[in-house]
C-alpha cells in the first residue's frame, strides 16, 4: 500500500490538458492525408492502392473528376507513397470531426493527356475539410453548456455495432487518467435510458441493426448520435456486404462523424465536444418550440 502511495505521489500528474492545451503527438503517427492537387500529375496509382476506395476517379473523354472521402480513408498513408511526384502528404491532424457527412469529401477536376495523366486543373472543391479548428474553446464551452443546460454530466451509452474493437481501445482509453473524459462531466453508462449522446463503432453488421435501433429508440429526447472511424461513417474496409450495413447513418440520424482508424482519444473528444454543441442546439429548440 505504501509503495502505491509513493509510486503515486512520485508520479505526479499525468492527465493531459488538450482540448485547453495541444497535445504532443509521436512522430509516427498517421493522420489525414493532404493532397496537393495542383502538383498531382497522376492520381491513378494513389486510387489504385488505397484499400477502401477513398480515392476514387471518373473519367468522361478528357476530363476526370477525383474524389477524396476521409469518410472512407483509414489513414494508412499508401497514397501517400504511391505518388511519386509527392503530391500526397500525410499530415498529424485528426481534429476531422464534422456534422456534415459533405463535409469530408473533396473533389477535384482535371483535363487529362492522351496518356491519362493529369493535363491542368480545371477546379477543386475544397469546402471540406470544415472541421471545428477552436479546440481551446470547445473544451470550455462544452463543460459551460453541460453544466448550464443539463444541470448534470453528460451521459453517454456507446454500442459497438460489429467494430474491430480498435475504436473500443480507444474509446477505453479516453477514462484513463492520461485522458480524463469525466473532467468535462462526461461519463459513460451502462443503460440507453440514462444517456444523452449514442457514441457508435463498427460498420453496423446486420445482426446488430436491431439492437442499434432499440437502443436509439430507449434513448429520451434530446439525444445525440456520433459515428466514431471509418467504419461507423461508411463501413470503412468492410463496406457494404451481405453481413454489413455500411455505416451507422443507414440506420440512425447521425450529428457528429470522427473519421481515423481508429480515431485517436483526443479525435474522439474533439467530435464528442462537438456533439455537445449540437445536443444544445436540440435542447434549445426543444424548450422554444
Ligand atoms: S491514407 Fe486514406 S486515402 Fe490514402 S490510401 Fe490509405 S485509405 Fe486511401
Amino acid at each position: 500500500m505504501f509503495k502505491i502511495l509513493q509510486k503515486t505521489a512520485s508520479t505526479g500528474t499525468v492527465t493531459v490538458n488538450y482540448a485547453a492545451e495541444p497535445i504532443k503527438i509521436s512522430e509516427r503517427f498517421r493522420g489525414r492525408p493532404d493532397f496537393d492537387f495542383d502538383k498531382w500529375k497522376d492520381a491513378r496509382p494513389a486510387a489504385e492502392v488505397c484499400p477502401t476506395g477513398a480515392i476514387s476517379l471518373s473519367d468522361k473523354g478528357d476530363s476526370r473528376k477525383v474524389t477524396v472521402d476521409y469518410g472512407l480513408c483509414i489513414f494508412c498513408g499508401l497514397c501517400a507513397e504511391a505518388s511519386s511526384e509527392q503530391a500526397v502528404r500525410i499530415t498529424q491532424e485528426f481534429e476531422l470531426a464534422a456534422s456534415d457527412r459533405r463535409n469530408l469529401v473533396l473533389t477535384a477536376e482535371y483535363t487529362l493527356n492522351a496518356d491519362r495523366t493529369h493535363r491542368g486543373l480545371r477546379k477543386v472543391d475544397r469546402k471540406s475539410v470544415n472541421v471545428e479548428t477552436d479546440v481551446e474553446n470547445l473544451g470550455k464551452k462544452a463543460r459551460e453548456t453541460i453544466h448550464k443546460i443539463l444541470g448534470r454530466s453528460l451521459a453517454i451509452r456507446e454500442v459497438d455495432a460489429g467494430s474491430c474493437n480498435g475504436c473500443e481501445l480507444e474509446i477505453v482509453a479516453l477514462n484513463n487518467p492520461v485522458h480524463d473524459i469525466e473532467r468535462f462531466g462526461i461519463q459513460f453508462v451502462a443503460s440507453p435510458r440514462h444517456a444523452d449522446m449514442l457514441l457508435v463503432t463498427g460498420p453496423v453488421t446486420r445482426n446488430m441493426e436491431l439492437a442499434l435501433l432499440k437502443t436509439y429508440r430507449a434513448m429520451a429526447e434530446p439525444k445525440v448520435v456520433v459515428a466514431v472511424g471509418a467504419c461507423g461513417i461508411s463501413g470503412g474496409i468492410f463496406g457494404v456486404n451481405y453481413a454489413s450495413l455500411g455505416g451507422v447513418d443507414k440506420v440512425l440520424p447521425v450529428d457528429v462523424y470522427i473519421p481515423g482508424c481508429p480515431p485517436r482519444p483526443q479525435a474522439l473528444l474533439h467530435g464528442i465536444l462537438l456533439a455537445i454543441g449540437r445536443l444544445a442546439e436540440r435542447l434549445h429548440n426543444d424548450r422554444a418550440g
